[in-house]
């Protein structure tokens, strides 16, 4: 496994989000000049768990799932991550993601190590009830790897607030307690212990960021044009929060096609149309394109918001945006990536652009704790500034390295780890 993981093969790093992944840590590595036994100890996951979990629903239909939970460096605290539930998730991609919270706890200050958790199954095949089961018998599947200092699960793609609400109960209920001692997991109901504006923390993170990004290259938010792909929490969030703040929303995709109007979309109606159709496919406030055709719109920002390398070296070069904000985990392949820094592409890289989910997480876990209650705006005030300020950091190290923001992020959160791992004498 460790050689895999320490010879990426070049061609192999266009595809995968953790070829992606291993791929950004090892040129970190080059670049900070760490020791081979450093590196494979930054690299390797601590834990990866795979099982299979068969609950039954109310009816009496046994469901059959893999799923998968990885601890993958716990040196800045216990591991945090979402879970994601798609027909497709595998035991690497969610070692990649998991890698991938490693460097984004660590980048945006928050006591956390990096984890992940995936369920293989497509939650659009599941009634409400079903999904609920199929929940409760993941968390009793992987129960013993999860608690508020092992590993703390939120939502990711395919679960939301409901499904963590449930995990909250399973839980307390599993003790027979109302409440827990400590944070189980995040992304909670707020009337279960969650907190006010977490839904919509990793959109509203991402705003901050392209806020951030408009005063540095003398834009104007307001005047921007963004094309957002994924219209799930984070895409749709981000394209709300940027249309309030008068920004002309010009394409849109999920995974049922694209729509898009040179004009601008109205976000609340797709909004509508989305939560009584089930996609944006049919809307019409605009005009049906390919959903591939979303990343190449005519636009100032382009938020992939979905999965996993969307941007590759065959799309990279039509893209026409000034600005990418890597809404999503690892949506661009090294590939992708370097074409887009030839092309002068600002990217604000995802450890930095999405992580307002995380950073609201470690609020609700401290909030839990410490069985304190914050306000919406207390949590607004705490995020925009913690993303400005972390936004500012990678700028100015990318300014005094003459490197890309990719790579200044990723050497300040590999350095801090590297620097965790040496402080607690955990090397020879
Ligand atoms: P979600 O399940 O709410 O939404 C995903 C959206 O992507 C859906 O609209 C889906 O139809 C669409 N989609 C899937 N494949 C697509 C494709 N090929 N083309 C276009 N659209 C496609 O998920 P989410 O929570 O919004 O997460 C989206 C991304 O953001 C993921 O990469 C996730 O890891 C990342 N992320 C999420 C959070 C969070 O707090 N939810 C935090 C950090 C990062």
């Amino acid at each position: 496994m460790i050689t895999e993981y320490l010879s990426p093969p070049a061609a192999a790093a266009r595809s995968s989000g953790l070829q992606t992944a291993l791929w950004n840590v090892q040129q970190t590595a080059g670049r900070l000049g760490l020791a081979k036994d450093i590196t494979r100890r930054i690299i390797e996951p601590a834990e990866q768990i795979t099982t299979r979990i068969h609950p039954v629903t109310h009816d009496g239909r046994m469901l059959h799932a893999k799923v998968f939970l990885v601890r993958h460096n716990d040196a800045l605290g216990p591991t945090k991550g979402g879970i994601r539930m798609t027909s497709t998730v595998s035991l690497n991609e969610i070692t990649g993601l998991a890698m991938e919270m490693t460097w984004k706890t660590s980048l945006i200050g928050v006591p956390f190590g990096g984890g992940k958790s995936g369920i293989r199954y497509d939650p659009n095949r599941l009634k409400p009830s079903e999904k609920e089961v199929l929940i409760r018998g993941f968390i009793r599947g992987v129960r013993r790897h999860v608690g508020p200092e092992i590993y703390v699960p939120a939502p990711d793609m395919g679960t939301n607030e409901q499904d963590m609400g449930h995990i909250r109960d399973c839980i307390s209920y599993s003790g027979a307690v109302s409440i827990t001692t400590g944070c189980f997991v995040t992304g909670k109901p707020v009337i279960l212990g969650g907190i006010p504006g977490r839904r919509e923390a990793t959109g509203y993170g991402v705003v901050s960021t392209i806020a951030a990004a408009c005063e540095r290259l003398d834009l104007n938010l307001s005047n921007l044009r963004v094309a957002v792909q994924g219209f799930g929490n984070v895409g749709s969030v981000t394209a709300s929060l940027l249309s309030q703040h008068g920004a002309t929303i010009v394409a849109v995709s999920d995974i049922s096609g694209g729509i898009s109007n040179p004009d601008g979309l109205n976000v609340p109606e797709l909004i509508e149309h989305v939560q009584t159709s089930g996609n944006v496919k049919g809307f019409h406030g605009g005009t049906e394109i390919p959903l591939e055709e979303v990343l190449e719109a005519d636009c100032d920002v382009l938020v992939p918001a979905a999965t996993h390398s969307a941007i590759t070296e065959e799309n990279a070069g039509r893209i026409r945006s000034r600005i990418i904000a890597e809404g999503a985990n690892a949506p661009m392949t090294p590939l992708a990536d370097d074409i887009l820094r030839q092309r002068s592409v600002f990217v604000i890289p995802d450890i930095l652009c999405n992580a307002g989910g995380v950073f609201v997480s470690y609020l609700e876990y401290t909030q839990e704790t410490q069985r304190d209650q914050m306000t919406l705006e207390e949590v607004q005030h705490r995020l925009n500034h913690r993303m400005k300020s972390t936004f500012e950091m990678v700028f100015s190290h990318a300014q005094k390295t003459h490197s890309t923001m990719r790579q200044a992020a990723m050497d300040i959160a590999v350095a801090r780890v590297r620097d965790g791992i040496i402080a607690r004498g955990l090397l020879p």
